[in-house]
C-alpha cells in the first residue's frame, strides 16, 4: 500500500499495484507509489474530458482557483519540500524553494491576460484573433524539478481553459501525487488528474485518444518517441528536451568574478538542470586561473544527504544517472583529461559523486559532446573566438548558452551568434515566468512560460464579423 494516492476525477485513487520509490541519499526504497492501471488511466482521461465544458466557460473561476492553488503551495512549501528532498535528493532549502517557485509561477499565470487581438476594424469587417483551449492536456515530466516543471505546464494549460492528466517520472512521483491531493481542495473534480507508474504509462498517455495536446519535458530520445506517438492523431506537442549548454568566456573576463557564477550555474541541483552550464570554453591566457578557481570552489562545497542541515549539494537522483555520470567522467579521464577537482563517486550508500572539474578535455570526448546531467564540468581551452563559437554550436542541442566578459556589448554580440533558445550575457540560468523558454534543434519544439508559453496551450480562432 502507498500512503500517497492518485487523483482521478477529484477523488483519491489507490492502484491495484505499487512500485518502490528510492531515496537517492540512501539507495533504499523509502516509499511506495501507485502503479496506474490502464482502466484507471481511461478513468482519468474521461474525468478530464467531463470537466472541460464548465472549466473552459468560466475564466474568472479559473483565475481564482489558480490563485488559491498558489496560496496552498506557499502554505505547504516546507511539507512538500521535504517530499522533494526524499525522492529527488536536493537539499531541503532547495526543495522548499522549488515549491515556492511553483507558487510564484501559478500567481503569474493566474493574472496573465489571454490576448484578444483586433486585426481589422473598418467599414468592411471586424476581425479578431482569439485563443481557445485545446481540450485535455497530457503532461509528462522528468525527475530533476518534478514540481516546478509540472506547474510550468499546469498553470498556463488550466488558465487557458484546458484540463489535465499529469504523469511524473517514476523516480519522483511523490511530490506530484501530493500536489494532486492538495489541489483537490481548490480545483473542480477532473480539472487536474495525477497518475503515476512506469515509462509505459507515458506511452499509454501519448497514444490515448482523449488528449489533444501533449506537453512533455524530458530527454531527447523520449521526446522523439513522444513526437512519433502524437503524429498519427495530429496531437499538438510541446517538447522541452535536453541541453548541452556552452559558456564562452571572452578574453576580458575576470576569472575570480566569473568562476563563482559559472560554478553556481553548472552545479545547481547537482548539475541536473536541462539548461545548466555543461561545458565551458576559456581563452588560453585565462585557462589556468579559471580551472583553479572552479576546482577550489568544487572542493569547498558540502555534499551530503539533503535532509542534513548545511548540505549544499545532494546525491545524483537515480542509479542509471549515477552510472552515466561515472562513466562519462571515467571516459574523459582515460582519454587524457585531468580531474582538477573530484573525479569519482563518494564511498558509502546513496548515489553521491564528487563535484568534478575536468581540465584538458580532448575534443570529441563524450562528456563534451553528450549531456552529462550531473556534477561534472569539462573546461575546454580555445585560441580563436570564431572557432569557440563554432564548437559551441557544433551539436544537435540548442537549449541555451552564455557569454561572459567585461564588455557587455561585445559579449551580447557573441551571444547572438549562439544557436540556442536563450543566450545569456554574464549570467546563466536566469529564468522567469514571463520569459519564454525553449530549445533550438533537438532541444525542443515550442516554448514554455510567458504569453508565448500560454499560446502553446491554445488554438487560434479567427472571429470575422462582416459589416456588409
Ligand atoms: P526521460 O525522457 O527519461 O523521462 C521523462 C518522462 O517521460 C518521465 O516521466 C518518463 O516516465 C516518461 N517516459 C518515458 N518513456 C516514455 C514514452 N515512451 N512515452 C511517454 N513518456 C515516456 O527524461 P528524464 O531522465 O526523466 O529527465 C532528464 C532529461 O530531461 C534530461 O535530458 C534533461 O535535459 C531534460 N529536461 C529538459 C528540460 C527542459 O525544459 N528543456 C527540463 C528538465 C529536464
Amino acid at each position: 500500500m502507498s500512503e500517497y494516492t492518485m487523483t482521478i476525477g477529484g477523488q483519491a485513487a489507490a492502484a491495484p499495484r505499487t512500485f518502490g520509490v528510492i531515496n537517492p541519499a540512501t539507495g533504499e526504497v523509502a516509499e511506495q507509489a501507485p502503479d496506474c492501471s490502464r482502466e484507471q488511466l481511461d478513468a482519468a482521461m474521461a474525468a478530464a474530458q467531463a470537466a472541460l465544458p464548465e472549466w473552459r466557460a468560466d475564466e474568472a473561476a479559473r483565475r481564482k482557483a489558480l490563485h488559491a492553488a498558489a496560496d496552498l503551495l506557499f502554505a505547504k512549501s516546507e511539507e512538500i519540500g521535504r517530499v522533494l528532498t526524499l525522492e529527488q535528493g536536493k537539499p531541503l532549502q532547495d526543495g522548499t524553494m522549488e515549491v515556492v517557485g511553483a507558487g510564484v509561477w501559478l500567481k503569474y499565470f493566474a493574472d496573465l491576460e489571454l490576448p484578444r487581438e483586433v486585426i481589422q476594424d473598418d467599414d468592411n469587417a471586424l476581425v479578431e484573433v482569439v485563443r481557445r483551449p485545446m481540450g485535455v492536456v497530457a503532461a509528462i515530466t522528468p525527475w530533476n524539478y518534478p514540481l516546478l516543471l509540472a506547474i510550468w505546464k499546469l498553470a498556463p494549460a488550466l488558465l487557458a481553459g484546458n484540463t489535465m492528466v499529469l504523469k511524473p517520472s517514476p523516480f519522483t512521483p511523490l511530490s506530484s501525487l501530493r500536489l494532486g491531493e492538495v489541489l483537490r481542495e481548490v480545483l473542480p473534480p477532473g480539472v487536474l488528474n495525477v497518475v503515476t507508474g512506469g515509462d509505459e504509462l507515458g506511452g499509454w498517455m501519448t497514444a490515448h485518444p482523449a488528449p489533444r495536446k501533449i506537453s512533455f519535458t524530458g530527454s531527447v530520445a523520449t521526446g522523439k518517441r513522444v513526437a512519433a506517438a502524437a503524429a498519427p492523431d495530429l496531437k499538438r506537442v510541446t517538447l522541452e528536451l535536453g541541453g548541452n549548454d556552452p559558456a564562452i568566456l571572452l578574453d576580458d573576463a575576470d576569472p575570480a568574478v566569473v568562476a563563482e557564477k559559472l560554478f553556481g550555474a553548472a552545479f545547481m541541483n547537482n548539475g541536473q538542470v536541462c539548461s545548466a552550464i555543461k561545458r565551458v570554453y576559456v581563452p588560453e591566457a585565462l585557462y589556468g586561473d579559471v580551472v583553479d578557481a572552479l576546482a577550489a570552489k568544487a572542493r569547498s562545497v558540502k555534499v551530503g544527504d539533503g535532509m542534513t542541515e548545511g548540505v549544499e549539494y545532494g546525491p545524483v537522483n537515480n542509479k542509471p544517472q549515477f552510472d552515466r555520470v561515472s562513466e562519462l567522467v571515467a571516459d574523459a579521464i582515460s582519454g587524457g583529461a585531468r580531474a582538477a577537482a573530484g573525479g569519482k563517486a563518494i564511498d558509502g550508500p546513496g548515489y553521491f559523486f564528487e563535484p568534478t572539474i575536468l581540465a584538458d578535455v580532448a575534443d570529441g570526448s563524450r562528456i563534451v559532446d553528450e549531456e552529462q546531467f550531473g556534477p561534472a564540468l569539462p573546461v575546454i581551452k580555445y585560441r580563436d573566438l570564431d572557432e569557440a563559437v563554432e564548437r559551441a554550436n557544433g551539436t544537435h542541442f540548442g537549449l541555451s548558452g552564455s557569454v561572459w566578459g567585461a564588455d557587455a556589448d561585445r559579449a551580447a554580440e557573441v551571444a547572438g551568434r549562439l544557436e540556442c533558445g536563450t543566450a545569456w550575457v554574464n549570467t546563466h540560468l536566469a529564468l522567469a515566468p514571463n520569459q519564454p523558454f525553449g530549445g533550438f534543434k533537438w532541444s525542443g519544439v515550442g516554448v514554455e512560460n510567458g504569453t508565448w508559453g500560454l499560446y502553446g496551450f491554445t488554438e487560434i480562432q479567427v472571429i470575422h464579423r462582416s459589416r456588409l
